[in-house]
C-alpha cells in the first residue's frame, strides 16, 4: 500500500456572540443553541472523511467564528473523534482560535488538558478607540489577562492577531499597539492589513462618510515599522503577514503555504485534497441536516460538500507558486517544484519569472526563489503575474 501523505485538519466553528464591524467570515450570532447538534454533525463528518484508512494528520486548527465559545465537553468529543478516525502524529499542533473575553482560567486549563497546545487570540489593537471602531467586545486589559491565564494553564505557544491600516490609526498608535503586544512576549504574531469587505458595517460607514478610507502609503509604513521592530525582538518574518520566534512558525498554516493537503470540516470550510479544491455548505442548519442524512466513507469530502473543483495541472502549479512565494525565508524550492510537476518553474513561466527577477521583485538564491524586500510590498502584483 503506498504511503499516505499526512494531512492538516481545519474545523470551522461558526458562532460568535457579536459581529465585528469589519467581519465577513462565515459566522452567526443567533445560532448558539445549535452548538451541540453542530458538534455531533462534525463528529459524523470526521468519521466520513477519516474512516478506516488510517489517514495521518499532523495539525488540527479550530477556526471561526469563535471556537472558544465551544464548551470543553464538545471539543473533547471532536478531538476524540479525530483520534479515533485518524492517525494523529505525536506532538501534533492543535490550535484553537479564541476571543480574549470568552476564556477564563478553568476553560483554558480544560482545553489544555484535552490536548490543545496552541492558542491564537484575536487581540486586534491595544488602543481603546480602535477596538471600539472595530466593534470588538474586549479591551486590551482583557487581552493581557487572557495571555497570563493561558501561560498559567501551560500554553507555551501563543499567537496574537492585530490589524493595521485602520481608518484614523496613526503610525504612533500602531507602534504603541506593537510595543504593547511585544510586552506580552507572544511566540507568534499575525499582522493583517484591514480590508473593508462588501456588506460589512465598515463599508457602509465608508460610503456615508463616517470613516475615511485607509491610506495605503501609511499602511505600507506601518508594515515596514512592524518588520523593523519585530526583528529587533528576535521574530522571524517568515510569511507576508506572519512573524514567529524561531521554531514557532504555525505548522497548520505552513500546510496552506506549501500548497499541501488539508481537509476542511464544518460549515463553509474549504479543503484541498486528492487533486481537488472543495467547500462545505455555509449555513450551519443546512450543514447539520446534510450530515444527519449522509453516511459511509466519503474521503476527501463529506456528504455536506457544496462544490468541488478538480485542479488542472496548470492551476496546481499556479497555486504552488503563489502560496510558496508567501514564505519569505523559505521561498519556493525550485528542485521540489520540478519534482512535483515534472517541469521547472522557468519552463512553466519563462517570461513572467525572468521579468520579475529583472524588475527586482523576485530573486533566486541557493535553489530557491523568494520575494525581494521590494517584492514584499508589491506581492499581490507579483502573484497576479502568475495567474
Ligand atoms: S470575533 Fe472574529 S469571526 Fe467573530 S465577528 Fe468578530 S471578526 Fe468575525
Amino acid at each position: 500500500m503506498p504511503a499516505l501523505t499526512s494531512l492538516s485538519l481545519y474545523l470551522h466553528i461558526p458562532f460568535c456572540r457579536h459581529r465585528c464591524a469589519y467581519c465577513d467570515f462565515n459566522t452567526y450570532t443567533s445560532l448558539g443553541d445549535l452548538k451541540e447538534a453542530y458538534a455531533l454533525a462534525l463528529v459524523r463528518e470526521i468519521r466520513q472523511v477519516g474512516g478506516q484508512a488510517g489517514r495521518r494528520a499532523h495539525t488540527i486548527f479550530f477556526g471561526g467564528g469563535t471556537p472558544s465559545l465551544m464548551p470543553p465537553a464538545l471539543l473533547a468529543h471532536l478531538l476524540q473523534a479525530i483520534r479515533d478516525n485518524f492517525e494523529l502524529a505525536a506532538g501534533a499542533e492543535i490550535t484553537l482560535e479564541a476571543n480574549p473575553d470568552t476564556v477564563d482560567s478553568d476553560y483554558l486549563a480544560a482545553i489544555r488538558a484535552l490536548g490543545a497546545n496552541r492558542l491564537s487570540f484575536g487581540a486586534q489593537s491595544a488602543v481603546a478607540n480602535e477596538l471600539v471602531l472595530l466593534e470588538r467586545e474586549h479591551d486590551f486589559a482583557t487581552v493581557v489577562r487572557a495571555v497570563a491565564m493561558a501561560r498559567a494553564a501551560g500554553f507555551d505557544n501563543l499567537n496574537l492577531d492585530f490589524i493595521y491600516g485602520l481608518p484614523g490609526q496613526s503610525l504612533a498608535s500602531w507602534e504603541y499597539t506593537l510595543r504593547q503586544a511585544l510586552a506580552l512576549a507572544p511566540d507568534h504574531l499575525s499582522l493583517y492589513c484591514l480590508t473593508i469587505e462588501p456588506g460589512t458595517p465598515m463599508e457602509r460607514w465608508l460610503k456615508n462618510g463616517r470613516i475615511q478610507p485607509p491610506d495605503p502609503d501609511l499602511a505600507a509604513d506601518q508594515y515596514e515599522l512592524a518588520g523593523e521592530l519585530l526583528a529587533g525582538y528576535g521574530f522571524v518574518h517568515y510569511e507576508i503577514s506572519n512573524w514567529a520566534r524561531p521554531g514557532r512558525e504555525c505548522a497548520h498554516n505552513l500546510t496552506y503555504w506549501h500548497n499541501d493537503e488539508y481537509l476542511g470540516l464544518g460549515a463553509g470550510a474549504h479543503g484541498h485534497a486528492a487533486g481537488y479544491r472543495y467547500y462545505v455548505v455555509k449555513q450551519p442548519r443546512v450543514y447539520i441536516r446534510r450530515m444527519e442524512s449522509g453516511d459511509g466513507d466519503h474521503y476527501p469530502w463529506s456528504a455536506a460538500v457544496a462544490e468541488k473543483h478538480q485542479l488542472s495541472r496548470a492551476e496546481a502549479m499556479t497555486d504552488t507558486v503563489i502560496t510558496q512565494l508567501r514564505l519569505l525565508q523559505e521561498g519556493l524550492d525550485l528542485a521540489a517544484f520540478t519534482a512535483r510537476f515534472g517541469q521547472s518553474l522557468y519552463d512553466a513561466y519563462p517570461e513572467t519569472t525572468q521579468q520579475l527577477v529583472a524588475y527586482g521583485l523576485l530573486c533566486e538564491e541557493n535553489g530557491r526563489l523568494r520575494l525581494t524586500q521590494r517584492g514584499r510590498f508589491l506581492s499581490n502584483q507579483v502573484f497576479y503575474r502568475f495567474l
